[in-house]
């Protein structure tokens, strides 16, 4: 048994830490805020085996530069002379192809079934087996939508598609030309999630420190150390690195300069309206995602890329607001109260498949990160094949840390 520091306590870190001691490891996790923070808690925690197409797919590029000119609009890159950001955008676009999508769909598809049925089984997770409606406010998206739908049907998944008056029936006030159903798709309330998550993982006897940021990484003979904040070494056989978009910086010392950019979204929680929703909608044109929870909806969407952690664009959530009520009128208001806007930095990878593995040289590190919009669906899954990494199994190699290099 080996005794492991995970790096990062989001919903990555904290899952594989759960895994690993249920397998008997001596496990330690190290986060550099108190479990409260990171991307892990105020997003719209949809689990989504709907979702597997990845984020670099024929179309994007050209919609995002469409997206770009529109201050309101879902999408945001800010222009920089940053090389390692030009580096991102050329391998983004280079992946954005039917190939890839192919390639990459069956295992995006496989990992979440294997999360959700892991959710679905641990009572304290709080899954709700909500479904999830794609909902489409004009007939071009529900024509496209109507295609993924197929694709999902023949990926084995279920799906239905439902014109104007059967999205209205399904979802009480919605103004759309109609939806696709996923009924298979599930949701849990994000910061619940990782409070329980806290509990669970230090009932298995996890140590888990606050406020303990891993400063540095460096090589030693083929094996990495981690740095604590006070400059000493940690004492650890295995190390997760599990550190969300700050992952990149900390491996570089490593020799490994991972292509990761941090793409930010906000959410902020709503009164119900009446009609109330009852289940999960994403409105495609928009990309915006409301979450119903309990008496509270919460709305969330936007992914900005190269612009500052923690700062909120008005306009941006202004955007979400002005979506939510277009599509269902009933909401007296969908501004967010004052000062409660969230913001997350999603860990995104260059073709929108997460970073689980080893790197070349390095013998006793694994990283778990670059879930982008996947990662509270995709936790579970990828805490199994950390743990399998920690005793010497290898990830599947579409998920290889290094196939940028
Ligand atoms: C608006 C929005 C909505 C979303 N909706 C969904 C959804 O519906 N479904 C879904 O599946 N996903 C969703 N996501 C994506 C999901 O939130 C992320 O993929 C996920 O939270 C990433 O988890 P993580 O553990 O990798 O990173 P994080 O949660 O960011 O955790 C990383 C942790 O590492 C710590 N850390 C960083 N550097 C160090 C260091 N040097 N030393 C110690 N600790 C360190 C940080 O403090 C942090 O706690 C959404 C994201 C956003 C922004």
């Amino acid at each position: 048994m080996a005794s492991v520091a995970v790096i990062g306590g989001g919903v990555v870190g904290l899952f594989s830490a759960l895994t690993l001691s249920q397998r008997g490891h001596e496990v330690t996790v190290f986060d550099d805020g108190r479990f409260d923070q990171g991307c892990s808690f105020g997003n719209s925690g949809l689990l989504v085996p709907s979702h597997f197409v990845p984020l670099a797919c024929p179309g994007i590029v050209a919609k995002g530069l469409k997206w770009l000119a529109d201050p309101t609009s879902p999408f945001r890159i800010k222009p920089s002379f940053d090389p390692r950001l030009a580096r991102w955008c050329w391998l983004f676009q280079r992946s954005c192809s039917v190939a890839h999508v192919e390639r990459s769909s069956p295992l995006l598809r496989d990992l979440a079934l294997e999360s959700l049925a892991q959710y679905r089984h641990l009572a304290w997770t709080g899954f709700r087996e909500a479904g999830l409606y794609m909902g489409c406010t004009t007939i071009h998206g529900l024509e496209e939508e109507a295609k993924s739908a197929e694709v999902a049907m023949a990926l084995g998944l279920r799906a239905e598609v439902l014109d104007e008056p059967g999205a209205r029936k399904a979802l009480p006030g919605f103004e759309g030309a109609g939806a696709v159903h996923y009924p298979e798709d599930g949701q849990i309330d994000p910061s619940r999630l990782m409070e329980a998550l806290v509990g669970q993982v230090k009932s298995h006897g996890v140590a888990l420190l606050r406020e303990q940021r891993v400063c540095r990484l460096a090589l030693d003979g083929g094996s990495a150390v981690a740095f604590g904040k006070d400059g000493s070494p940690i004492d650890a056989d295995w190390l997760v690195v599990a550190a969300g978009s700050r992952s990149a910086e900390l491996l570089r010392p490593l020799g490994h300069d991972l292509p990761l950019v941090g793409g930010k979204g906000y959410s902020f929680v709503v009164e119900q309206p009446s009609p109330s929703l009852g289940a999960p909608v994403i409105l495609v044109e928009d990309k915006v995602a409301i979450s119903p929870l309990g008496g509270q909806v919460r709305l969330g969407g936007t992914l900005e890329i190269g612009t500052k952690p923690g700062e909120i664009d008005i306009r941006r959530v202004e955007g979400i607001s002005t979506a939510a009520r277009a599509a269902f009128p009933q909401f007296g208001t969908t501004d967010p109260p004052s000062g409660t806007v969230w913001s997350g930095q999603r860990p995104c990878t260059p073709d929108g498949l997460p970073y689980i593995g080893g790197l070349k040289g390095v013998s006793n590190l694994t990283v778990a990160t670059g879930h982008a919009m996947l990662g509270m669906t995709l936790a579970p899954a990828t805490s199994r094949i950390v743990a399998d990494c920690v005793e010497g199994g290898i990830a599947p190699s579409a998920l290889d840390p290094m196939r940028f290099s």
